[in-house]
């Protein structure tokens, strides 16, 4: 394939809506094929910027944002957002819902009574000047070239191509206008990236992609075989991040919200210091700060989203947890119905899974391994069986499961 101009992918992108479906498909299938350049990859992610509203964030810097590819219990926004606002640098944070079979920020806010997800942007602006903290989803127009392409891609094979998903990521970040962006790449069974090799490609290609248009970016690349800490599903993952903001350590949650704390580079921070602010009772105010500006209401959230049936699932052996696999658990989860087959669905906020033991744990027979929290009790009983498979115990003690592999 021959590399393209810039003025080319520009041509392109502005007049998209004037390409046939089926020019467009073989184009983005020789892209998946033989991939593009680094400068291709920043012109389009540039052209798909310019095809819509373009965000900044005036007067608020320095403001970081956030990205994670997507992974299966993944909160980490829900903390890692209250922690640096507790910091003093401002987050006008745009989420997304859930996709596939990961979990979205905003579905999980709206597990909290009365909480607002679509602010305007001036009131997001105004919100940030007060306390630091905003979390949205995105009411401005970003990126229209990308949700058109990403439409295609989805229907035609070609999502699965790294400068694809790094311009397409990319496009709504630098359109979202935070200057400093951090992005948490996973992979693992539960991640769009099966191996470590194609998640270093990843990230290096997005980092590249936003020194090129000018952003402070970093990269972090964790894994996602196993789900990030004990709950999975809206409601019950939002409880956990208050536990964690009360001063629960959650070890893998800890560890990732202060790797990716460390990486903003212009406010250096003890992990120490981090972690006193994150668990300690800072960061938890600043939630309870943003909750209340958006009309939520904790009280309400605490009595409610209680599942209708709760199943129990107990050990049968002694040994040691070898394994709780992203995929299957994000799988069940997801028909359990926390998640969405098309846009239009709604989902349950309070179903999901709740784990009592996780990998490397020790766990004697007739211990509680986790508890299925589903509408009823054939659902629970189906989500039992799949999720009896997915966890593997093993009478020897397994290796220490590395978190964070690389930072970029
Ligand atoms: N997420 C996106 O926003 N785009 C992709 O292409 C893949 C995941």
């Amino acid at each position: 394939m021959q590399t393209h101009t810039k003025e080319e992918i520009n041509y392109f992108i502005k007049n998209l809506n004037t390409f046939s479906q089926d020019k467009i498909t073989k184009w983005l299938k020789e892209v998946k094929e033989n991939g593009l350049t680094n400068e291709e990859t920043t012109s389009l992610t540039l052209a798909m910027v310019n095809s819509g509203e373009t965000l900044n964030w005036e007067g608020l810097e320095p403001t970081i944002d956030k990205h994670s590819t997507g992974g299966i219990g993944d909160k980490v926004t829900l903390l890692f957002a209250p922690l640096v606002a507790a910091c003093g640098i401002n987050v006008p944070k745009l989420s997304g819902r859930a996709l596939g079979i990961t979990g979205g920020t905003i579905d999980k806010l709206e597990s909290i009574p009365s909480f607002r997800t679509n602010l305007q942007i001036d009131e997001i602006k105004n919100q940030v000047k007060k306390i630091g903290l905003a979390i949205s989803s995105a009411s401005a127009n970003l990126a229209p070239a990308d949700k058109k392409l990403y439409a295609i891609r989805d229907v035609t094979n070609t999502v699965d191509s790294i400068p694809l998903i790094a311009s397409s990521i990319m496009s709504k970040k630098i359109a979202g206008g935070s200057k400093n962006i951090i992005l948490d790449v996973k992979f693992g069974s539960g991640a769009f990236m099966k191996s470590f090799h194609d998640a270093k490609l990843l990230a290096r290609a997005m980092v590249n992609i936003g020194q090129n248009l000018g952003r402070n970016v970093k990269a972090i690349i964790s894994d996602m075989d196993q789900p990030l800490g004990y709950a999975i599903g809206n409601a019950l993952e939002v409880k956990e991040v208050i536990d964690v903001l009360s001063g629960k350590e959650v070890t893998d949650l800890v560890e990732i919200v202060i790797s990716l704390a460390k990486c903003i580079d212009f406010a250096p921070m003890a992990d120490s210091d981090l972690k006193e602010i994150l668990l300690g009772g800072k960061a938890l105010r600043k939630f309870k700060e943003m909750v209340i500006a958006q009309d939520g209401d904790l009280k309400l959230f605490s009595n409610s989203n209680k599942a209708k049936h709760i199943e129990v699932v107990k050990s049968e052996r002694d040994g040691y947890v070898h394994k709780i696999d992203a995929l299957s658990v994000g799988k069940t989860v997801h028909t359990l119905g926390a998640g969405r087959k098309k846009v239009s669905d709604s989902i349950d906020h309070s179903v999901g899974i709740l784990f009592f033991k996780k990998y490397g744990d020790k766990v004697k027979n007739g211990e509680v391994l986790f508890e299925v929290h589903s509408k009823n009790k054939e659902d629970a009983e189906s989500a039992k069986k799949t999720l009896t498979n997915s966890v593997l115990i093993k009478q020897e003690k397994p290796q220490e499961l590395k978190l964070i592999h690389d930072i970029i």
